[in-house]
C-alpha cells in the first residue's frame, strides 16, 4: 500500500486519498459507469503542473509496483480499468477556459467538461466541436477523435485541434500541434484519435466559429421532434432511412428508449425521431420535409417544431449523464441502414429488456445520421488515428446496455454485440467465416467508444496498431500511463 505521508510531503496542499481494503469505491470516485471500477491505489487531485510532474516521478521511481497513472476528466470512459494498480489523477482543478476572438480559438484546461465549453462559448456567440452530452471530459473526447453535430460542416475535433500541452512520462512539458516535427509530430498524430495513455494533457486549443455565421434565426438551432408509439416502428424506421444522408447542416437522431419514471406510462417503449438544423429555417424545413408528411405525423404522439440556443443544445440529454449503475457503449459507423434492420434491432431491444429486468428500464439505442463533407475533406492521407473509412459513413449506430445488477452483465453484452453484428451484417458474416477481411471493412468504431473486450482491429488498422505501439514506445517506454492497445481493454 502507498504511504499517505510520503505523498502528502511530496504534494503539499494536494488532496490525496488512499482507500482501505473493503472500502466502497463509489465513496471515492464517481464515474458515469461502474464497469471496470474497483479500489485504486490512490486518488490524487493535483492543483498545479508541478504536482503532476512530482506524481509522475514518484510513480516512475516505484517501477516494481507496476502502478498506472490514469488522468481523468469527465469520468465517462467505460473502457478504462480502475483497479489496485491505478493512480487516479483527478484533473478537476484544471478548469480554465479562454476564447481568443482574434485567433478564433478556444483554449481550455485538462479537467474541463463539454457543457462548460459549450456554455462559455455560446454566451459569447461562439461554438466549437463538442460531444452531445454536457458531462463528457473535453480532453477524453478529443483524444478519441471527437465526433460532434458539426462533423459534416467542420470535421472532427481532431481536425480542428491546434495545440495540446502534455506532461509526458518523463515529467517534461511539451506543446504539440499540426506544425510539430519529428517525434513531437508523431506524438501529436497519436493524440489525434488514439490518444489515451501518452501523457497528461493539461491544456488544449481548438478552433472556434461564430454562431452568427450559421445564419440561424435568432442564432437558435432549429429542431423538429416526432415521438412514436411502438406500433409505429416501421414508419419511424422508414422515415429515418429516407433522410439518413441529410443536408450537411442537419443531424437526424432516432432514439429507442423507455419512458422515465415521471412519465404517464413509465417504462413504455418510446421511439423518438429528432432533427436539428444548423442554418436558416427555410433550408431546415426543406431538408426535413419528410418530418412534416401528414401520413407520418398522423402516427406520432408528439410532433413539435422548436428552437434551442447553441449553449443549451445538449440539455435534452442530461438524464443520460447520470453517474452510477453499469453502462457500456457499443458502436458502429454504417454507410446506411435498411428500415428492416432498424425494425429487427427494435424487436431485439424489446426482447432483451423483457428477458433482463435489470437492464430493461434504461438500456437504449441511437441511430444518428449526419453528412460527411468536412469529414472527408480532412486527413485525406489518413495520418491521424480516426479510421479513414468511417469518415464516409453517414450513420452512427450505438447500443447502450445499462444494467443495475452485475448478474445482467453477460446478457447485456450479448445483446449489444449481437446488435452490432446486425447493423454490420456484411462485416460480421465475413468475420465469422474467418475470411481475410480487409482492414477497410473491419473498421467500424472509433476510440471514444471502446468497451471491455472490444476487438481493437475494429478501431485501428493492423498497421496503425503497430504505429501506435511504436509511438508509445518513444514517449512512454516504461508504460506508466494506461493505454488500451498496450495494456488491453
Ligand atoms: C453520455 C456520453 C455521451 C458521449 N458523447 C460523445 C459524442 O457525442 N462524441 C464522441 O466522440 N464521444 C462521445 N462520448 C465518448 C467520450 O468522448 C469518451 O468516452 C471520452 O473518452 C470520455 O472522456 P472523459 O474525460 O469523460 O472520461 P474519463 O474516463 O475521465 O477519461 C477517458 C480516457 O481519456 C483519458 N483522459 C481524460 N482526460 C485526460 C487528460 N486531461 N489527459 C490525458 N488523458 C485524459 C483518460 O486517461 C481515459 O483513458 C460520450 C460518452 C458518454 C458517456
Amino acid at each position: 500500500m502507498l504511504d499517505k505521508n510520503e505523498l502528502a510531503t511530496l504534494l503539499p496542499g494536494v488532496d490525496v486519498k488512499i482507500p482501505s481494503e473493503g472500502d466502497d469505491v463509489t465513496k471515492y470516485i464517481s464515474r458515469w459507469s461502474n464497469t471496470r471500477l474497483s479500489l485504486p491505489a490512490a486518488i490524487i487531485t493535483p492543483v498545479t503542473e508541478t504536482d503532476i510532474i512530482s506524481t509522475i516521478h514518484f510513480t516512475s521511481a516505484r517501477k516494481e509496483e507496476n502502478l498506472k497513472v490514469i488522468p481523468t476528466g469527465g469520468g465517462h470512459g467505460t473502457f478504462v480499468p480502475i483497479d489496485s494498480r491505478t493512480l487516479y489523477l483527478d484533473l478537476r482543478n484544471f478548469k480554465s477556459i479562454h476564447l481568443d476572438e482574434d485567433a478564433e480559438t478556444v483554449t481550455f484546461g485538462g479537467g474541463v467538461v463539454s457543457g462548460e465549453v459549450l456554455k462559455y462559448l455560446g454566451e459569447r456567440g461562439w461554438y466549437t466541436s463538442v460531444p452531445n452530452s454536457n458531462a463528457v471530459g473535453m480532453v477524453g473526447y478529443v483524444l478519441g477523435g471527437g465526433s460532434s453535430p458539426f462533423n459534416a460542416v467542420k470535421g472532427l475535433a481532431i481536425d480542428n485541434l491546434i495545440m495540446m500541452r502534455v506532461i509526458t512520462a518523463g515529467g517534461v512539458v511539451v506543446k504539440v500541434g499540426p506544425e510539430s516535427v519529428g517525434e513531437e509530430a508523431d506524438l501529436f498524430r497519436a493524440l489525434c484519435g488514439a490518444g489515451f495513455g501518452f501523457g497528461v494533457v493539461v491544456q488544449v486549443t481548438l478552433k472556434t466559429w461564430r454562431v452568427e455565421n450559421l445564419g440561424m434565426q435568432e442564432d437558435k438551432v432549429w429542431t423538429r421532434k416526432l415521438i412514436f408509439p411502438p406500433t409505429a416502428i416501421r414508419t419511424a424506421a422508414g422515415t429515418f432511412v429516407k433522410i439518413q444522408k441529410p443536408d450537411d447542416r442537419m443531424v437526424v437522431v432516432l432514439l429507442l428508449m423507455r419512458a422515465p419514471p415521471s412519465a404517464p406510462r413509465p417504462g413504455a417503449p418510446m421511439i423518438m425521431l429528432n432533427a436539428s438544423f444548423f442554418g436558416p429555417v427555410t433550408d431546415a424545413e426543406e431538408a426535413a420535409v419528410a418530418l412534416f408528411d401528414e401520413s407520418i405525423t398522423s402516427q406520432a404522439i408528439v410532433a413539435d417544431t422548436g428552437a434551442v440556443s447553441v449553449s443549451s443544445m445538449n440539455d435534452f440529454s442530461a438524464p443520460l449523464d447520470r453517474h452510477g449503475d453499469f453502462k457500456e457503449f457499443y458502436s458502429a459507423w454504417s454507410p446506411g441502414l435498411s428500415a428492416e434492420t432498424i425494425v429487427t434491432a427494435f424487436d431485439r431491444w424489446l426482447a432483451f429488456g423483457d428477458a433482463t429486468p435489470e437492464a430493461k428500464a434504461a438500456s437504449f439505442m441511437v441511430f444518428a445520421a449526419k453528412g460527411t463533407k468536412a469529414m472527408l475533406e480532412h486527413d485525406p492521407e489518413s495520418q491521424k488515428f480516426f479510421p479513414r473509412p468511417l469518415r464516409s459513413r453517414n450513420v452512427f449506430v450505438q447500443a447502450v446496455p445499462w444494467w443495475t445488477a452485475e448478474k445482467a452483465e453477460d446478457s447485456s453484452r450479448t445483446w449489444a454485440a449481437e446488435t452490432m453484428a446486425l447493423v454490420n451484417a456484411p462485416q460480421h458474416d465475413r468475420l465469422v467465416e474467418g475470411n481475410g477481411l480487409a482492414d477497410r471493412d473491419r473498421l467500424t468504431a472509433h476510440a471514444a467508444n471502446l468497451s471491455k473486450g472490444i476487438d481493437l482491429s475494429t478501431t485501428w488498422a493492423t498497421s496503425q496498431l503497430k504505429e501506435i505501439r511504436r509511438i508509445k514506445g518513444i514517449w512512454d517506454a516504461g508504460n506508466l500511463f494506461w493505454n488500451p492497445i498496450v495494456d488491453g481493454v
